[in-house]
């Protein structure tokens, strides 16, 4: 006999698992990154995990933000972003790359880049299409692809200088590739794509007329004199590539959730429909803010480049000592690294021990992979912090031994 419905019959979960949600949310686990930093505060460990700044953003835009919510710049701003802002981004695009923007027909400003790529996805993405994605790879675009509907299609980036191999990526593309999705400076090896490598990857765009979706959001970080090229100034780029990028990591505001979106005015119109719907819009007097802070002179970069330049070195030194392996970063502020040392089975258990037992949290390299046994070996930290958290590292990491 089936038990009558009631309001107090036990749902099963398994069954809700099953039939009543998303198969596409079911595809894929919460992000690692988030979790570690709350590992992080539940075993109050030093985290050197999600790539965030423990240190205060520019006085400048913070007073800027405070300002523009005094002014009642507190209603909606236009879907696409705040005309400022959108000046302001195209601006200081065409003053670096070299590389002109319309800001009517060729911006959109979303709640963050992560908006930005899943907006585009989902402007650009139909069922059966492929992205070429270069592994290992910042771990949301796993599902960005997935809830796009895009198959990824996986190209090796091999230590220790995170090369490709041309034939292997040349193989990945074919008829029923939509776009390759880049990531320079690269999140989470450092690697920073020379001009002749973007030329490659060019050439196979062209090839196959594809989309180059350009996360750009390191592009001040940088050292040993490396240099940020964008796809969008490559020769015959302009019009196959989407530029994203953001406030975060420019200008230490991770938690604000500005960014946007470069593209030709077709795909625009349609990133502008799907964001539009999303989110409607991203925080106004944080766009306002946003305006100002792209307007700081070139010292300013300059000098973020050299502070985290500072910040890398001492962190190389410190996991070095360590015992860890470590694949020097050229640009944004991760280090991977090799646990081969320790001996532990995997990065999943080196990583819980590490949180555990000497308090550090970092990200095991799994997570940037889509087999978890290609990064078992591996686990990432973050630079971007306090000298007393890397001291705190440091002292804590001194207790491990190989
Ligand atoms: N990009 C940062 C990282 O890789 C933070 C990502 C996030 O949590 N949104 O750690």
């Amino acid at each position: 006999m089936s038990p009558s419905p009631s309001s107090s019959a036990p749902v099963d979960a398994g069954e809700i698992a099953r039939r009543m949600l998303s198969a596409r949310a079911e595809q894929f686990t919460e992000s690692v990154i988030r979790e570690m930093t709350r590992l992080a505060m539940k075993h109050n460990a030093v985290n050197l995990s999600q790539g965030f700044p423990d240190f205060a953003a520019p006085a400048e835009i913070k007073e800027a933000a405070r300002q523009a919510i005094a002014d009642d710049i507190n209603q909606y701003a236009i879907t696409w972003g705040a005309k400022p802002l959108r000046d302001a981004v195209v601006a200081k695009f065409e003053r670096t790359q070299g590389v002109r923007y319309d800001p009517e027909r060729e911006i959109t400003v979303c709640c963050g880049s992560t908006e930005a790529m899943m907006a585009v996805m989902m402007a650009i993405i139909n069922p059966g299409d492929e992205v070429v994605v270069f592994e290992p790879f910042y771990e949301n675009y796993g599902p960005d692809a997935i809830l796009s509907g895009a198959t990824p299609r996986f190209v090796k980036l091999r230590t220790p200088d995170w090369s490709f191999d041309e034939k292997e990526l040349a193989a990945a593309f074919g008829p029923k590739t939509k776009a390759i999705i880049l990531n320079t400076p690269n999140n989470p090896t450092g690697k920073v794509f020379t001009r002749a490598e973007l030329e490659f990857i060019r050439d196979l765009c062209v090839r196959w007329n594809v989309f180059c979706v350009s996360d750009e959001i390191y592009e001040h970080i940088l050292y040993d004199g490396a240099e940020h090229v964008s796809m969008a100034q490559i020769e015959g780029m302009r019009d196959r590539t989407i530029v994203i990028n953001g406030l975060s990591k420019t200008y230490s505001v991770t938690g604000w959730r500005v960014g946007w979106a470069l593209a030709p005015p077709a795909a625009t119109n349609s990133i502008r429909k799907v964001h539009d719907f999303l989110t409607v819009g991203a925080a106004a007097p944080l766009q306002q803010a946003g305006a100002i802070a792209l307007q700081f002179p070139q010292a300013y970069y300059d000098k973020l480049a050299v502070t985290y330049a500072a910040k890398r070195e001492r962190l190389v030194k410190i996991l070095e000592g360590a015992g860890f392996t470590v694949f020097k970063p050229r640009g944004a502020y991760y280090i991977m690294t090799d646990i081969s040392a320790f001996g532990y089975p995997d990065d999943v258990s080196f990583g819980k021990y590490l949180v555990e037992k000497i308090g550090v949290a970092v990200v095991p390299g799994s997570s940037f992979y889509r087999i978890a046994a290609d990064g078992a070996k591996q686990v990432r930290f973050t630079f971007c912090k306090k000298e007393e958290t890397l001291a705190a590292a440091a002292e804590r990491l001194a207790k491990l031994r190989p």
